[in-house]
């Protein structure tokens, strides 16, 4: 499962792309790499 983020959760700005083969991805507005995780379904405990 696979979801690809449109927006830079640091900075807000769309200049993320991915980072090999992996969830990583680069921003290059803000130099970070960051990786997007699926936490499970439903209501946090
Ligand atoms: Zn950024």
């Amino acid at each position: 499962m696979r979801a690809t983020p449109f927006y830079c959760p640091f900075c807000g700005e769309e200049t993320i792309e991915p980072v090999g083969d992996a969830a990583e991805m680069y921003c290059s507005s803000c130099d970070r790499r960051f990786e997007i995780a699926f936490k499970g379904l439903g209501d946090p405990q």
